[in-house]
């Protein structure tokens, strides 16, 4: 499968330098956070594991927090496939932190969590969602309001469980009417500067300040299950350097 096989999720992937350096020379339409989410709608983040919330567009979600606008967070699973075989994070103990990792994150970035901000857990399967895509669109569609804006992973972003929810949302989306927007994660790792498997023609861009980038950056730090190599398998961090660094970065890109 060549198209799987470049896609692949493995080594350090593209290096953040390499992006930088062309999505400076790029004119992608910039966007502000009260365009992207008027005053009066919701807006709803579909994360297939915990941490896609934070990644994809946690500089976002700091810039509408003092704004109090509504939002719901949902987290389709509680990430726990994410070591393998682990004696360190066997799955019962990722079932229990990793979201409380998500909650950190999401207070350092200044959500009012269980006020303006709600969460919800669907508890599907972790690495399995590609099976349950309708099912996870039915349970979607039960949440989601025609005004709502949804953010989620990129339909084609790479990873069999961040392609199976950004299905669902479409599906969801476009049967109770709300705004759709995909947000590539690892398309970062797999993909280059001007990748043309990448819709850039359909890219925003959200500038983030020091100060938005700072809480960010903290965020990403409350997933301490996902930045530490484990011991008892040999693995190295799930998320890597390059993940961490792209996490840094000035501004956030989404797909309209
Ligand atoms: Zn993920």
């Amino acid at each position: 499968m060549a198209v799987a096989a470049a896609r692949a999720i493995e080594g350090l992937g593209t290096t953040e330098d390499a992006w930088l350096g062309w999505l400076d020379t790029q004119a992608i339409t910039p966007v502000g956070a009260t365009s992207l989410v008027p005053e009066g709608r919701r807006v709803v983040i579909v994360a297939p594991h915990p941490d896609d919330e934070v990644l994809a567009v946690g500089g976002l979600l700091a810039q509408l927090a003092p704004l109090s606008r509504e939002m719901l967070i949902v987290a389709v699973t509680d990430g726990t496939a994410s070591h393998p075989a682990s004696t360190v994070w066997p799955a019962q103990r990722l079932a229990q932190e990793r979201p409380l990792e998500s909650r950190r994150a999401w207070e350092r970035l200044g959500l009012d969590v269980d006020g303006s901000a709600h969460a919800v857990r669907l508890g599907f399967a972790d690495g399995g969602l590609r099976a349950s895509c309708g099912l996870l669109a039915r349970t979607l569609s039960a949440l989601l309001r025609p005004t709502d804006v949804v953010f989620t992973t990129w339909r084609h972003d790479g990873h069999p469980d961040h392609e199976a929810t950004g299905q669902a949302c479409a599906a969801a989306a476009a049967c109770c009417g709300a705004r759709l927007i995909e947000v590539p994660v690892w398309a970062w790792h797999w993909a280059e500067p001007g990748d043309a498997r990448l819709p850039w023609h359909r890219a925003m861009r959200l500038a983030l300040d020091p100060a938005i980038r700072q809480m960010k950056r903290t965020s990403v730090e409350a997933f301490a299950s996902q930045l530490v190599a484990d011991p008892s398998t040999g693995a190295g961090p799930i998320l890597r350097s390059t993940t961490v660094q792209r996490a840094h970065r000035p501004f956030e890109i989404y797909f309209s």
